[in-house]
Order: C-alpha cells, then structure tokens, then sequence
C-alpha cells in the first residue's frame, strides 16, 4: 500500500484551467502529465456590453498549440454551451480525439456541420472509463439541466481527481437516473487529492428543486387555462421540452416548435431517443391559425429575451407565424442568466402590453436551476471527501462562498485553492502547490470569421466611436507649394446632427483651415505633425463647444 502511494505521487500532474473561473463560462480545464495533456471541456461565453460587435467570447488555445503534440484528447461534461461552444475554434487548430456521451457529441456533432469541421468524435457510457494519455477517466451519473451529464474521476499519476462537471442533486429527474451516489462514496473511500466541483449556487442556501416541481405547475397552469399557451425555455433542457409536451398531450393540445435552435435540438432529441413525442401531436408552427387557442402550444426559444429570438419577435409583431394576441398565456420557463434581467423584462413588458398573460419565475415556480445549492454541494463535499479542493464554475464571490463551505466542513484552508485561469496548481506526492509559472489565457475575442483580431485597441476605438462618433478631416495639399489647394471638408458620423448644426461645423471647418493654413505657411511639411496640429485643434474646439470627445480622423491627399 505505501509502495503504491509513493508511485502515485512520484510523477506531478498540473491542473491547469484555462477558462471557467471568476466567470460563468467558457469553461476549460487541462491536466498535463509528462507528455500528456488532456482537456476537460471546451465552451464560450457570451460577450459584454463594453465589447461592441464581438460575437461571442473563446478560452486562448495558445498554450494547447504550443504543446500540440502532448494533445491526447478531451472529455466532455455536457452539452451546454459554456462547456461546447468553441470546440469548432479549438478543432481548426488541433483535431483531437473528444469523448462524450450520447446526446452530448449529437450537439458537438450539429456545431461541427455548421462549421464545416469533421470531428473525431468517441461516444462513451456512463460507468465506462476511457483512457486520453496517461488518465484514466470514468464516467459518472449525475443530474443537470441537460440530459447525459456526467462527472469524472479521473485517475492520473498523481492520484484520483474528481471534477463534477456542472451538476445538482435531484432525487427524482425526469428519466430516473439520480447522480450514482455510490460510486461517489467508493472513490471517496479509496481516497481523492483534488476535487473540483461547480460553484454557481453557492450562495444559496438549501437544496435545488426537483426538475419535477416544474412539472407540477405546468399541469396547474395547463388545466385552468383555455388560453393559447405559448412556452420560451432552454432547448437543451430536453427533459423540460419533454414534460411540455408530455402536458400537452395530456390536455389534448397540439404542439408547434419556433425558433431555429429550439427546432435543431427538439429534431436531434427525437433521434437519439430523449425526446418521445406520440405521433400526430406536432404541428407545423406556419398552420396553426386554424387551431383553437385551447388546443394549442407553441413551445419558442427565446427564454433570454434575445431580441432576434422567436419570442422576442413575437412580442413585437415581427414573427411570420404567431402575432401574440390578448388572452395568450405566455410561460417564461427559465429564469434570465444574469446580464440578461433587461432584455428579459423588456420582453415580458411587450408581452404585456399586447394583453398577454405572462408567468415567469419570479411568480410561480416554474422553472428550477441546473445547479447545486448549499446542502447539495456539502453533501457531495462529504462523500467524495477530497484532500485538496478547487472551486469552479462561478465568479469570484461564487469560488469563495463555495471555499467557505469547504472550510466549514472542515477542510484545512490552505488545502483550499481559489485559482485564476491560467494558474497552474501542481499534484505532487500528495501535495498541492500553485506555480510560479502562468499559461495564457486571456479572453479571445470572435467577431464574424476573425478570431482573437479584435484586441484591447480595437475595442477601445469602438467604445470611443460608440460614446461620441466618428469626424473625418479631408484636404488636398499641392505637392509643389505644399499649400492647400482644396478643403479642408469636415464629415461626421455619430457626432452630431450635421442640419441641425451648420453654425458649430461651419466654425470647426473654419478652425481647421485657419490652422493648416498656418502649418502649412510655417513649411511644416511632415505629415505626421500636420495631421496631429489638425488633430489637437479640432479637438480643442469641439469640447469646448460641445463637452464631446469623438474621434478625429484627418487625411491628407497629394496633389
Ligand atoms: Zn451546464
Ligand atoms: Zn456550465
């Protein structure tokens, strides 16, 4: 036995996370062993407001791309975006091998088609163990918002590590498959150095709700209502979709799908069998005019309020199919990702003032989180008991609430790691030390095709351009003389009105003239210094004016 822990500690692993702390998503995590490294997750996260045109957000693959040839592979949790969502960006890099569970790799499977990527794509089981490299992984049971997620325990070098992925403790889940508490128990038993575990609910007290009470209020709602009911959730929540319709058949209501995303995985659901919905119950969402309000629901994305979503464009009389009309039931079966509480309220506003009735979870309980609270994660913590920790998958206040829980069940707080992405934690003859060393890991930026090109000066150029617009400078100067022949004309976007505002562009144009006119009688003939005087006086001008600050864009033609 002390031969064999020696040997297990003889050869350090490094944790390294890469994307999913002090944030709620992208998550990505690697484990490097010699000349191995493997990947648990790959996902994106949506961008903030300050990040003007950026499409989504990607963890940095420059340390992956570095050490391209340790790359044995990755394993993925679940199929929600924050965990999926860049595998395309990762796979034009390097095509690794990915392992994953059924419904899981249909979702990779989907975004991959739309990318154009072949993906090497391995299914796994729960209860099977795979082996990327030097680890061993089993997959295990677990409950989430989303069919097939599992937790791993990863046996490396070093010793086992356990990660839940994103996870809750729900004793009675649509398909009766709980969490496999006993496999839990086993490993905490043989022993665990690392746990990290998912932080999202640590702040709140108590346990998650079944996804089943869910389940009971929809009946509630669906048997005093003869109202059209109209309901926006999360498509990947197929076990939701699933007791939607299951509802609905059971009210004799007849079921149309909106919204691409929803459609996609509602199609994807259907084939691999998670989603059984009886024939005849599915109505193309263009005919259903003629169906009575009572025998109808139209089941949208959209639950986010994004304003391009079916449901969005519903409430504002923008959708083809479905104008929503007074006397609709409108369900808002999810609950707004924090950021999006405005678009959300703006929606349920519009949804109201068409003379909707609207549900949503501040209301009634129909909707309950994918992640566990406080009980869930102590008794998670109790039975994996783990010699060293690292909460994941939260923002800072999230970590360390969930640090704080660890620590009152006891664990010594220096065996407690709330880390950075890109830190390094090293699994040592059972110890846990962090590196000196860190690995990028930056927010990479997407904007249409372009990835990582947008950077810190862009963005700062946008906000610019988004506070207080765009004035361009235009002159001609005569090569031979180097006096102005022509101009200067000032044009603006986004500053001001320019009908409205003849007087103040007049007098600018007018200081800008007088201004070349006196560089250029000086014999400054360095363009740079030109453009810069033009630059400085305008500036000055328009906030003294105006108490603006736009960007001024000179340029000067030869002539
Ligand atoms: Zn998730
Ligand atoms: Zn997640």
């Amino acid at each position: 036995m002390k031969i064999l822990e020696v040997n297990k500690g003889a050869s350090p692993v490094k944790v390294i996370p890469i994307g999913g702390l002090n944030e709620i998503g992208k998550n990505m995590t690697l484990l490097e062993n010699k000349n191995d490294i493997m990947i648990i997750d790959c996902g994106l996260t949506f961008p903030e407001d300050e990040m003007f045109g950026i499409d989504i957000v990607i963890p940095d693959f420059s340390y992956l791309i570095k050490n391209r040839e340790k790359v044995k592979g990755m394993i993925l949790t679940h199929g929600h975006e924050d965990h999926i969502g860049a595998i395309p960006y990762l796979l034009r890099e390097l095509n690794i091998p990915i392992y994953g569970t059924r419904l899981t790799l249909g979702l990779v499977e989907n975004k991959l088609k739309e990318h154009g990527i072949k993906g090497k794509l391995n299914r796994i089981k729960v209860g099977q163990t795979v082996q990327i490299g030097t680890f061993k992984i089993e997959a295990i049971r677990t409950t989430h918002s989303i069919a097939d997620s599992i937790c791993l325990a990863i046996d490396t070098p070093a010793g086992m590590v356990f990660h839940t992925g994103d996870f809750k403790v729900d004793y009675t889940p649509m398909d009766g498959e709980p969490i496999d508490f006993h496999r839990l128990a086993e490993l905490g038993n043989k022993g665990v150095i690392l746990m990290m575990a998912d932080s999202t609910n640590s702040e709140r007290k108590g346990y998650t709700a079944s996804e089943k009470t869910v389940g009971i209020t929809l009946e509630n709602i669906f048997r005093s209502s003869e109202a059209r009911i109209l309901i926006a959730t999360f498509s990947s929540n197929v076990h939701r979709v699933q007791k939607i319709v299951d509802t609905a058949v059971m009210f004799g209501r007849k079921v149309a799908i909106s919204g691409r995303s929803m459609l996609n995985v509602v199609n994807l659901a259907m084939e691999l069998g998670y989603l059984k919905i009886p024939e005849n119950t599915i109505v193309d969402i263009n005919k259903t005019k003629h169906i009575p309000d009572n025998e109808l629901v139209i089941i949208t994305t959209g639950s986010q309020g994004e304003p391009m979503s079916a449901l969005a464009r519903m409430a504002s009389s923008d959708h083809k199919a479905v104008q929503i009309k007074k006397g609709d039931m409108v369900i808002l079966s999810s609950s707004p990702v924090p950021g999006n509480e405005k678009t959300v309220s703006n929606v349920v506003n519009k949804l109201f003032e068409k003379g909707a009735e609207v549900i949503y979870s501040d209301i009634a309980d129909i909707h309950v989180s994918g992640h566990a609270c406080e009980e869930e994660l102590k008794l998670v913590h109790s039975l994996i008991k783990p010699k060293f920790f690292m909460p994941v998958h939260g923002e800072y206040r999230h970590l360390r609430q969930h640090a704080m829980i660890a620590e009152h069940l006891g664990m010594p707080a220096q065996n407690i790691h709330i880390m950075k992405n890109g830190q390094v934690l090293m699994l040592n003859k059972n110890k846990a030390t962090l590196c000196k060393e860190e690995v990028p890991a930056a927010a990479v930026l997407v904007d249409g095709l372009g990835v990582g090109d947008v950077g810190n000066i862009v963005l700062r150029d946008r906000k610019l351009l988004s506070e207080s617009g765009l004035i361009i400078v235009v002159a001609a100067i005569d090569k031979s003389t180097g006096m102005i022949c022509s101009g200067p004309d000032i044009i603006s976007r986004g500053f001001v009105y320019v009908r409205e505002n003849e007087e103040l562009m007049n007098s600018a144009k007018k200081a800008v003239a007088e201004r070349l006119d006196k560089c250029c009688r000086e014999g400054l003939k360095d363009w740079t210094g030109l453009k810069n005087a033009v630059k400085d006086e305008l500036k000055d001008f328009i906030f003294e004016k105006t108490k603006r600050n736009p960007v001024i864009l000179p340029i000067f033609l030869e002539v």
